[in-house]
């Protein structure tokens, strides 16, 4: 089993290979002048080892095979694709690829950005004995030193996110990809600082994504804020068009977690579907001394009475959610 963990290891680091090696020739050209008009510069192209992946059917297939190895292994690994006939072909086919790596610097996955028109948009390895969805963090074993640095972690959402962060000299930025964060990434993040500040779209799925984060990190106890961008802006978007200037200004009015989530339950929940949040999260805690630093907090934040929230605090039950959230 160690065999093949390490047989997996191997393949990624040729699939790395291969996809930057394409990046820094013809086959990479529009790859290339993509990653320019998005004004990424050749040092975190280089640091993050950005590649491409042709758009061909069997590049990676064909290379991985010219180095001896067994298709079925390129399967497992989440690198290649097999059809219903048996036919094994290229997963990620005219993308922008981003290595993603574990603690150590290993890489272990790929995204892949598609870079002219087409569905979906970005694409990742699938799950494989070395890769499970929701336990890295993309770019963390770069940001890991800053973090014990800092203490703080910049989170984000996206790799674009990730690499303009850095670029601007946020080196204490990751990704958490399109999932919800999980229990494991609050563990690994508290691993190396006491403060998540998040950095998430200023769009409603954004903000929905800050919620739900924000009360992730919150019942682990780690310190937390919530930075909100313009209407329509990512992290990306803003630190390329404004600059550090631009982005510290959001930095600045970053709101503490508890309170970003009783002001964006308010904006959006009825009174009853705020208190069953209130309810529940309280009832997740399991730190009695945690509760009592929040409840106060939450209930001031709120409106609402401490006694009322403290009814159900702690009970086992959980308080169901049987209220849709109201769109706007
Ligand atoms: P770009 O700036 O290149 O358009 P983005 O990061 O701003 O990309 P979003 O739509 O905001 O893109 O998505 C945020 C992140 O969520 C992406 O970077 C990616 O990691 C993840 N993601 C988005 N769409 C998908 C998808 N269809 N499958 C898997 N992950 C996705
Ligand atoms: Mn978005
Ligand atoms: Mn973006
Ligand atoms: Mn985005």
């Amino acid at each position: 089993k160690r065999q093949q963990k390490k047989l997996l290891l191997d393949m990624h680091d040729e699939s790395r290979d291969f996809f930057c090696n394409c990046l820094g020739h013809a086959v990479g050209e529009t790859a290339r002048q993509y990653l320019e008009r998005r004004g990424m510069t050749q040092e975190i192209i280089q640091a993050f080892q950005l590649g491409y992946s042709p758009d061909d059917w069997h590049g990676l297939d064909n290379f991985l095979r010219s180095k001896g190895r067994n298709p079925e292994d390129g399967v497992e690994a989440g690198l290649l694709s097999k059809n219903q006939k048996g036919n094994i072909y290229d997963r990620f086919r005219g993308r922008l690829i981003f290595p993603i790596k574990n603690l150590s610097g290993r890489v272990i996955a790929f995204g892949g950005r598609i870079i002219t028109d087409g569905e979906p948009k970005y694409l990742n390895s699938s799950d494989s004995p070395i890769y499970k969805k929701g336990e890295h963090l993309y770019g963390l074993d770069i940001a890991r030193q800053s973090m014990t640095r800092t203490r703080r972690a910049l989170l984000t959402e996206g790799y674009m996110d990730v690499l303009s962060l850095h670029q601007f000299g946020y080196t204490d930025a990751c990704g958490v990809l399109g999932t919800a964060l999980t229990k494991d990434q609050v563990k690994r993040l508290a691993g190396f600082c006491s403060r998540v500040d998040l950095v998430f779209d200023g769009d409603n799925a954004g903000r929905k994504a800050a919620l739900k984060s924000s009360r992730m990190i919150l019942l682990h106890g780690v310190a937390c804020r919530v930075v909100l961008l313009p209407d329509g802006e990512d992290v990306d978007s803003l630190l390329q068009a404004k600059g550090r200037d631009g982005f510290d200004q959001c930095l600045e009015q970053a709101s503490n977690g508890l309170d970003f989530c009783a002001s964006y339950l308010q904006s959006q929940f009825s009174p009853r579907e705020i208190m069953d949040w209130a309810r529940n999260f309280l009832s997740e805690l399991s730190d009695d001394s945690l509760r009592a630093y929040y409840l106060p907090r939450l209930a001031q934040g709120l409106g609402l009475a401490e006694t009322e929230m403290r009814m159900t605090a702690g009970a086992p039950s959980r308080t169901p959610q049987t209220h849709q959230p109201k769109v706007d």
